[in-house]
């Protein structure tokens, strides 16, 4: 059966695999009650925060084990069916869609913490815990995991997406983050990557090959991350600036002379705009940065002066100190509400979010380019960036019903692309490929790099059936 193609030129087509009956039925037979083939929950299952739409999965299967992860994966594999892990559902690029057919396998019962070992810094998790619940659980022991996507994401979802956010620019993103992992493989094998150690040099990195192939090689069942120190003293401040170009140059500045500067939020005039509408704020319509501090009190405090000089220089004005936890949270998740801010704005739109990351020398080249054309669209539109690495999303609100709108937001995220990937960065920062980014992962790498990638999951996964069509095509 052929499926509804993803609307718009720019996105690849889909075609779904017959799933056998006798598959239905052994699933259903060994999950019972953990296996819904409702079509509410294959719906919700079946399609993720993104702009694109595609048939729900078969069958929902709720893993509350590895054995029921391994038995789950040795069902699909006998019948060549696709299994799609599921986390939080809060992923962008069409990663969760069933694009070939088959089962979701939703692993967010799974979300116990096994160990934490506040000597070494370490704690080891199952995939469904979110990074909430995990910093909720550890909140008394004096330490943090501080990967924060905004969405209160999986950390099974973060590791397979490399997430980063807010944080990243001082605390790096999952890649560093996560040290080992238990895995279960598309054969239905469980095999272990990585060690509590801090380094090794014991043959090929394959917990880094995990981290961020978007479950088309296997399916973590326990991780292990890396925790740090509640810091001393957090202080964060909100600057306003005459123009984007006078914020970015400001970040530009102090990350080029090595502030540590723990959070450095960007967030157009539009945001700020949406953000007040929606978060019932008064924050003065200008773009503006959002800032955090970690250290010890004097640390903090010398940091903050040497940003505020900074900004002083650029015509930053308005200054403005949260230095109560409360404050900090309230601006902080009003950030991280300006994607549904936005989406609020328009009733009825969907947002084609887009996810670039250049080397912090290139910034305002490829973030004013893009503002321009966006202006010139008349597509209502919003830009935030995690701008402290270079990384910023613009997101295009668009009437789901109209062509022409969604066919001018994919062009703006087209140029936008290849301008990222022509000043030396990339398609993605934190994003991932899923269905929506794959031309342009072949653009970024070349052929030869997306060829080795689909030999590896050959390789790894010879009949296809762990989230196929994601990443590249197959
Ligand atoms: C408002 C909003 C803001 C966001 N901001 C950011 C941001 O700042 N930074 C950022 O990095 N992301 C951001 N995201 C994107 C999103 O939160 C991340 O992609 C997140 O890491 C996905 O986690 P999840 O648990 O929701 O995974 P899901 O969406 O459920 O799954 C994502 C991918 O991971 C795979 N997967 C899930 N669990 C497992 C597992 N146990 N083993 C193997 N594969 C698995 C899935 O198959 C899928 O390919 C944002 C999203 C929203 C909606």
């Amino acid at each position: 059966m052929n499926a509804p193609a993803a609307s718009g030129s720019l996105l690849p087509e889909f075609a779904q695999r017959p799933i056998p009956p006798e598959f239905l039925q052994a699933l259903s037979q060994r999950f019972g009650a953990q296996c819904s083939t409702a079509m509410a929950v294959r719906e919700q299952h079946g399609r993720d925060e993104g702009s694109i739409a595609a048939p729900p999965p078969s069958a929902v299967v709720f893993a509350e084990s590895t054995r029921d992860v391994q038995d789950a994966i040795a069902l699909a594999s006998q019948y060549a069916v696709p299994v799609i892990p599921y986390g939080a559902g809060s992923s962008l690029e069409g990663h969760l869609l069933a694009v070939q057919g088959g089962i979701s396998l939703d692993v967010s019962r799974m979300n116990r913490i096994l160990s934490v070992n506040t000597e070494d810094l370490t704690v080891t998790v199952q995939p469904g815990i979110t990074r909430k619940q995990l910093n909720e659980a550890i909140k008394d022991t004096g330490f943090f995991f501080p990967i924060d996507p905004g969405a209160d994401a999986s950390i099974g979802g973060m590791t397979a997406t490399r997430a980063s956010g807010t944080n990243a620019v001082r605390y790096g993103t999952m890649r560093e983050n996560v040290l080992a992992l238990e895995l279960v493989t598309a054969s239905g094998d469980v095999i272990r990557t990585g060690t509590r150690a801090k380094k090794s040099s014991a043959g090929y990195d394959l917990t880094r090959l995990i981290v961020g192939s978007e479950g088309t090689l296997g399916v973590a069942t326990e991780i292990t991350l890396k925790l740090y120190p509640l810091p001393e003293a957090v202080s964060a401040a909100i600057c306003s600036f005459p123009s984007i170009e006078a914020a970015v140059r400001t970040v530009i500045q102090t990350i080029q002379i090595g502030v540590p500067i723990a959070r450095v939020e960007l967030i157009d005039v539009n945001s700020v705009r949406m953000v007040n509408t929606y978060s019932k704020l008064e924050l003065r319509e200008e773009p503006m940065l959002l800032m955090e501090f970690h250290g010890s009190p004097t640390g903090v405090k010398e940091q903050a002066e040497m940003v505020q000089d900074i900004a002083g220089e650029f015509g930053g004005n308005a200054f403005e100190w949260a230095e109560r936890p409360e404050d900090r949270t309230r601006l902080f998740t009003a950030r991280h509400n300006a994607y549904f801010a936005a989406v609020a704005s328009r009733p009825g739109c969907r947002c084609i979010t887009t996810d670039a990351c250049v080397p912090i020398s290139r910034l305002a080249d490829a973030l004013l380019d893009s503002v321009r054309e966006a202006d010139e669209s008349a597509i209502p539109y919003f830009l935030v960036g995690h701008v402290g690495d270079g990384n910023f999303h613009f997101g295009y609100l668009i009437d789901p019903e109209s062509s022409d709108e969604r066919e001018r937001a994919e062009r703006l995220n087209h140029q936008l692309v290849e301008r990222a990937i022509g000043v030396g960065g990339t398609c993605t920062g934190e994003h991932g490929v899923g269905i929506h980014k794959m031309q342009f992962l072949r653009d970024e790498t070349g052929d030869g790099a997306v060829e080795m990638m689909r030999a590896i999951k050959r390789a790894l996964d010879p009949k296809n059936i762990l989230n196929p069509g994601k990443i590249f095509a197959l």
